[in-house]
């Protein structure tokens, strides 16, 4: 399971995390901050700023 950062593009492997809608994590690549919009599938969104 993999979601791409719509910020950099890059692949964020989301596996083994324990995810919430509305949860925020950072990107690795980029260190944007990310919501997640949705868990099954997983998607995640940029937070408004
Ligand atoms: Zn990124």
């Amino acid at each position: 399971m993999a979601v791409r950062c719509p910020e950099c593009e890059s692949d964020l492997e989301l596996d083994g995390y324990d995810l919430d809608v509305g949860e925020l994590i950072n990107c690795p690549e980029c260190s944007v901050e990310l919501k997640i919009a949705s868990t099954d599938p997983v998607t995640v969104a940029l937070p408004p700023e």
